[in-house]
């Protein structure tokens, strides 16, 4: 079958996945749950952030944006609704005073209709670009996240949500999504599980023929990097920036050879890189891995920075980028790579 092939300038540059939700969004939602608002302006409100949102990326020269998961309000909770056998008996403090929608496994899991298929079809609508990335919520995080009160064990009940994921994915493969990546927070931390999860995820992503990521925040990458050629995708996106680039070292330790969406920006500090050090850093992994292997993108999801700032670090992100890509061109690199 003829496969069109997409070319991406040298260190693609992309996002996690989410993005501050528009302030006015946001009103929207709140006067939607009182019970002010009908759904249908709601949903008009959802399309409209999401073209506000594609436009930041395109000014800031993002290659591979995605929606902001501007209709998410968090990346369980979301599939969990909408997945058949799941109950919420409401929130659940986590850490602090911030509290958690965790939902319940009451009945057998059912794949009920596509869950973010309509997210990727409008994204891709208004997008200036010809690949988005959609992001998926992986088994194994959504499992962990919730109370198992119906399958025998853990494992069970992650082979079951694998299953559900594969269903989505291959629907949103037939709605011609290019670029699938799931996101896997909670696989590094219970370290005795890692063995088994691995072998579940990968379960969600067979028969699966375009591109797939990972991307993986929080815990000890010790516990991870060793599975990496286990996992079938064909890029890990990994936070690097708010560990201070330490664990660049991992992965001269670990021999890795995937490509690497590389953490160059810390979402969890509102200091916003110069272009300078985002380019020093780049060299740095650059220093280890080929450059076409490199994806550039910001440690995880902009969602809680204010969107000034968001923006701005995306936009450093680029320039940073096109610095390097300038040395790489002078050094013989062609400026261009297949996305594959
Ligand atoms: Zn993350």
């Amino acid at each position: 079958m003829f496969m069109q092939e997409y070319y991406l300038p040298i260190l693609p540059t992309t996002v996690i996945g989410s993005y501050p939700r528009p302030r006015w969004l946001r009103d929207i939602i709140r006067r939607y749950k009182k019970g002010q608002i009908k759904e249908k302006v709601l949903k008009e409100a959802y399309n409209d952030a999401v073209i506000a949102v594609i436009k930041d990326h395109e000014i800031a020269g993002i290659d591979i944006p995605s929606d902001g998961e501007q209709r998410r309000d968090e990346m369980v909770e979301y599939f969990a609704e909408r997945i058949g056998g799941f109950k919420f008996y409401g929130p659940v403090r986590v850490w602090g005073n911030a509290f958690f929608n965790k939902p319940a496994v009451v009945d057998k899991l059912e794949y009920r209709e596509p869950i973010v298929v309509n997210e990727f079809s409008f994204l891709q609508k208004v997008s200036y670009s010809k690949i988005v990335k959609v992001t998926i919520t992986g088994p194994y995080t959504i499992a962990d996240w919730s109370f198992n009160e119906y399958y025998s064990d853990k494992e069970e009940l992650v082979y079951a949500l694998a299953e559900i994921i594969n269903r989505e994915i291959k629907e949103l493969e037939k709605a011609g999504a290019k670029y699938v990546q799931i996101d896997e927070p909670a696989l590094p931390t219970h370290e005795e599980e890692v063995e088994w999860a691995v072998k579940a995820i990968n379960k969600a992503l067979e028969g699966i023929k375009i591109k797939l990521g990972m991307h993986i925040c929080y815990g000890k990458y010790e516990r991870i990097l060793p599975y990496v050629d286990k996992i079938n995708v064909s890029q890990f996106a990994l936070e690097f920036a708010n560990r201070q680039f330490k664990d660049l070292e991992l992965l001269i330790e670990y021999s890795y050879n995937k490509e690497l969406g590389f953490g160059v920006i810390d979402v969890h500090n509102r200091r916003i890189e110069s272009p300078l050090e985002i380019a020093e850093a780049i060299r740095k992994v650059l220093s280890i891995l080929p450059p076409e292997k490199v994806y550039i993108n910001p440690d995880c999801g902009l969602k809680l920075l204010p969107r000034e700032i968001a923006r701005k670090k995306m936009e450093n992100m680029v320039l940073g980028t096109k610095l390097v890509r300038k040395e790489l061109v002078k050094a013989g690199f062609d400026d261009m790579i297949v996305f594959k």
